[in-house]
Formats: structure tokens, sequence, C-alpha cells
């Protein structure tokens, strides 16, 4: 049987980021994946993902969104791929809303470039986007998106140039840990090693039932539209990234338009439909297609024009939306990052460095305390006390 200093479980945006960040540090790596590189049956793909930096969701997210950016584009630079296109990005609702009220106070307390519009002001410097007239726009410089399988592509690329073993095609069944070693089994053989690094995003609440904290998944969907009279005016000059709380129920985002392409990719940021990886329903109703359209017709309203496609996508939510990323509560050998609750791919590598330092030396320097997987039992005891 082979041994290794560290096997990574899933290499999709997470686990390849962790396979090439431990790779690179000299550690001799399997990882292993149940389909192929980027493929599309999980959270990675759909070629666009909002990056960020006066993140509404919790201050704390601040300065791991920097670090993630450097990295971002060291990945780019060692890889020769194309990763990360900054455009600007505006929050759009309510100045009550958590998302306007919540980018305002992370982007004070951070100190963070950004300009607060009044309406008349967003439309005037994004005409594509026509707000209410009690709704605010936060605009901030440092925001964008970066694509999802050509990172995939590119950390599994450099984490094999780097020395790493990656296996495709190959399911983990089954795991275990000892004091001594933790193993593997596939389909197609057990393998052995010091340390295993679990990153099977909406998979891994099969693989990890002890882990103390309920993953649930959810089905959400991406659309493509071709805008009405051409692309030209959504260009990221003119229309940034963005991201629109609409009503407390519903926030939805969009891209611009991206070089070559003659559409835009919109989506409602959550709606219901609890499933699991085995289950998911993946045809998209026409029902679901109206819905985002007629939320575009009063908000972007030369956008909805001609529907061209649909995707569906899933999201492992923790209860507080929160990542998990730490060290097994049970197993000292198990280092987890899971239940990126729909907001984890701008912070990729950032998190594949944490996870590389968890794996490597047990500890890191990044504030990570808000993703303890022991957080909902300390909570669960406090309140009882
Ligand atoms: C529609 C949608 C929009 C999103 N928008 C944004 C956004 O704008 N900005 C943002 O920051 N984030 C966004 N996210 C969230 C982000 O994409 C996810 O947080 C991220 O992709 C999660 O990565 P992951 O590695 O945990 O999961 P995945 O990429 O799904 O990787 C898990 C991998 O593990 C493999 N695996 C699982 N079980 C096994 C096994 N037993 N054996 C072998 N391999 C296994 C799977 O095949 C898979 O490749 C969005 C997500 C979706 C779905």
């Amino acid at each position: 049987m082979s041994s290794y200093d560290v096997i990574v479980v899933g290499l999709g945006g997470m686990g390849s980021a962790a396979a090439y960040q431990l790779a690179a540090r000299g550690q001799r790596v399997l990882g292993i994946e149940q389909f192929q590189a980027a493929h599309d049956l999980g959270s990675s793909h759909g070629r666009s993902r909002i990056t960020r930096m006066a993140y509404a969701e919790h201050p704390s997210y601040v300065p791991l969104m920097r670090r993630a950016y450097e990295l971002w584009r060291h990945a780019e630079s060692d890889s020769g791929r194309r990763l990360l296109t900054m455009t600007g990005g505006i929050m759009l609702g309510r100045p009550e809303s958590p998302l306007v009220s919540g980018a305002r106070s992370s982007a004070q307390r951070w100190d963070l470039p950004h300009e607060v519009l009044d309406p008349a002001e967003v439309r005037r410097r994004f005409p594509t986007l026509t707000p209410g007239d009690d709704e605010l726009g936060v605009y901030e410089p440092d925001a964008g998106f970066v694509r999802p399988e050509a990172s995939v592509l590119a950390h599994n690329e450099l984490a094999e140039g780097a020395g790493a073993e990656l296996h495709y095609n190959e399911r983990v069944v089954r795991w275990q840990a000892t004091a001594d070693e933790a193993r593997v089994t596939t389909g197609q053989g057990t393998y052995a090693a010091g340390r295993l690094v679990f990153c099977a995003g909406p998979w891994s609440s099969q693989l990890l039932t002890n882990l103390g904290v309920s993953l649930v998944v959810e089905r959400q969907v991406m659309h493509w539209f071709e805008p009405g009279g051409g692309v030209a005016r959504f260009y990221p000059d003119r229309h940034p990234v963005y991201l629109w709380e609409a009503d407390p129920e519903s926030l939805f985002y969009g891209f611009p338009a991206q070089v070559g392409e003659d559409r835009l990719k919109v989506a409602f940021y959550h709606r219901p439909g609890v499933t699991t990886p085995d289950e998911i329903d993946r045809t998209v109703a026409q029902a679901e297609v109206h819905e985002i359209a007629e939320y575009l017709a009063s908000r972007v309203p030369s956008l909805p024009g001609r529907h061209v496609e649909s995707q569906t996508c899933m999201y492992t939510l923790t209860p507080d939306h929160d990542f998990i990323i730490g060290i097994h509560p049970e197993h000292p050998r198990v280092v987890v990052g899971a239940g990126f609750s729909g907001h984890g791919f701008k912070f990729v590598p950032l998190i594949g460095e944490v996870l590389a330092d968890l794996a490597t030396v047990g500890r890191t320097r990044h504030d990570i305390g808000l993703f303890d997987p022991k957080r909902d039992a300390a909570r669960a005891a406090s309140a009882a006390s």
C-alpha cells in the first residue's frame, strides 16, 4: 500500500487549491476526485463567481479576502491562466437591508474604498441598473469575478507540477483514522497517509457523519440571457458585478458580459430547495426562468432579452452560513473544509492555504475563529447553562 503525507478527498474548488498548497510545501500528496477535473456536478462550475471585499456577511471575512486576492494573482501568474477579473461591484437595496447595511459596516470597519450612491446617481453611472427611489447602492472598486473551472484546472495543474498525484474518476467510499495513521478506501484500493483533508463539497455529510455540524444541501439555479440591443452596454466599465436585495426574501446577482460572450449570467442568491447530491433535479423549469426574468424586467430592464441557458448547482449550508474549516473534533489527523454556504469560491486559494497550514503544522496565522467546527456545540452548551 502506498503511503502519503496527505490525502485530499475531493478536487473541486477547495480541494484543488489545498492539493496545490500542500504539494508546493514539499508534502507527498494524493488527491482523489470521484468525477473528472472541473466537472459540473458539484458547486464549482458556471464560468463565474463574484468576488467582493466589503463583506456584508461579517467584517471578519475582509482580511481573508485581502489575502485571497494576493493568492489569486499568484495562481494566475504561476499557471498562466486568467482567473480573476476586477470590474468593481455594487450592492443594492434599501439602506436597512442586511446586504447594504452589512457592506457599509464592513467597508467602514476596514476603511475600504467605497461610495454610497443614491438611486439617481446609480442610474446615471450604470444606466443598465434602475433601482427604486427608496434604494441605495454601495459601490466598491475591489470587486469582480473569478472563473471556477479555470481555477480548478489551474490548481490541479500546479499541484501536479509540484509533485502531487491526482486520481480522477475514483470515489472514496470509507476512511478511518487511528493514532498512527489515516486510511481511505476507494473502488480501486486503500491508501494510507499521515493526514486527510476533506473537501467533499455537497457530499461532505455522506463522508463526515460524526462532524457535529448539520449541513444542508440546496439546489440553486444559474441563468444566462442574451440582452436586447447587444452586449456592449453590459461591459464591465458600465455594468459591474452586482448583488441586489430587492426584498428580504429575494437577493439576486449578476455579472457583466465576458469578452467574447454574447450572454450574461444572473441568479437568485437563494431559493429554497433542499436536496442531496444523489437526488438533485438538474432540469430547470420554465417557471424558474420566468421568475427571474420578471425580477429583471423592472430592475435591469434591457437584460431579460432572450433566455439562452440555465444550469443547476449546489450550496452546502451550515446553520449560521459561515464556513467549517478546522481539525475534525474527534480525529486529530483529519482536516475539514466544508459548508461554504454559497459564498466560498472567492476565498478558494486562501482556503487552500489555511487547509495546508492545518494539515502540516496544525494551526494557521489567519483568523478562522468564525469557522470552528465546534461552534454549534459550544453555542448549544452556553444556551443550556
Ligand atoms: C449557483 C452558485 C453560485 C455561487 N456563487 C458564488 C459567488 O458568486 N461567489 C462565491 O464566492 N461563491 C459562490 N458560490 C459558492 C462556491 O461556488 C462554493 O462555496 C464552492 O464552489 C465550494 O467548493 P467545494 O470545493 O467545497 O465543493 P465542490 O467544488 O463541489 O468540490 C467537492 C468535490 O469533492 C468531490 N467528492 C465528493 N465526494 C467524494 C468522494 N467520496 N470521493 C471522491 N471525490 C469526492 C466532488 O466530486 C467534488 O469535485 C456559488 C455556488 C453556486 C452553486
